[in-house]
């Protein structure tokens, strides 16, 4: 990857093998292109699926109770070696941990979502912002609706 925008600071980086993730599901969106793919989820967004695999799937247990879970998911698509970038939508130039763009070094995106229903080992939510086929790392109640299942008595 060598096309960058002026002003933008590419950095030499080893090649990305050393993640050692278990993606545990894959996204469905309607977007499989970027130009389509809103820059950040809305609630009332179309529906999309997360798929979760096997072994995965009885760790859905109890996901229902909420409304509002977060997604965290693997940006499989982007380049990783800018410490310096030019967004798109400005004249002007930042470092990457100063912005929420999916090009970072280690592309995690993360969104929450509202739950529409639980379909066996698929979720339905809205608010996603991620391209088609996006895998899956990881999902969590909604850190404010959240109670500790085993708070102390
Ligand atoms: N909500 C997440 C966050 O804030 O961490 C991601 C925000 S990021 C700005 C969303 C953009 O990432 C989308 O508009 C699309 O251009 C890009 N994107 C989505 N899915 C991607 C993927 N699988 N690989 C690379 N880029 C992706």
């Amino acid at each position: 990857m060598s096309d960058i925008r002026p002003h933008e600071i590419m950095v030499p980086t080893s090649d990305p093998d050393d993640a050692r993730l278990h993606f545990i599901g894959r996204i469905h969106t309607p977007w499989d292109d970027r130009k389509d793919c809103p820059r950040q989820g809305k609630q009332d967004g179309p529906e999309c699926r997360i798929e979760v695999f096997e072994p995965w799937v009885p760790a859905l247990k109890g996901i229902e109770d909420y409304d509002q879970i977060e997604v965290l998911y693997w940006l499989d698509r982007s380049r990783r070696d800018l410490v310096v970038q030019n967004p798109g939508h400005s004249d002007k130039t930042f470092g990457t941990f100063a912005l929420r763009s999916p090009v970072r070094p280690n592309p995690i995106g993360t969104i929450g979502a509202k739950l529409i229903r639980v379909d066996g080992a698929n979720l339905i939510v809205r608010g996603l912002d991620c391209l088609n086929g996006t895998p899956l790392i990881d999902l969590k109640p909604d850190r404010c609706a959240f109670t500790p299942k085993a708070a102390p008595k």
